[in-house]
């Protein structure tokens, strides 16, 4: 008799974001915006900062509505300061993420 092994494991959804750069680099600036907080996250961080789905990123990036960059890899990342609901806050949040 063998027993099914299941693992469960809670998984925790904080609501705070925290966007830490994965390889401890820098975040890349805006080019296009002169503030020198105007970081540039992935659509996926940049979604969850505007409150909106991902697919909404690629829609404002495909009608130019926000700032976006092709990084070397061909990911995409976009300008968080060109964000409509662009804050500051989130900025702070990725250069200083909280323990
Ligand atoms: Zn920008």
């Amino acid at each position: 008799m063998a027993k099914t092994g299941k693992t469960e494991k809670a998984i925790e959804i904080h609501e705070f974001y925290v966007i830490r750069s994965t390889s401890g680099a820098l975040p890349a600036l805006c080019v296009e915006c002169s503030a020198s907080d105007a970081i540039m996250v992935s659509p996926e961080q940049a979604a969850a900062v505007a409150n909106v789905p991902v697919r909404t990123i690629y829609s404002w990036v495909e009608v130019g509505a926000i700032h976006y960059k092709e990084g070397p890899n061909g990911s995409l990342i976009v300008c968080l300061k060109s964000l409509p609901h662009g804050r500051s806050d989130p900025a702070v949040a990725f250069l200083n993420p909280p323990k």
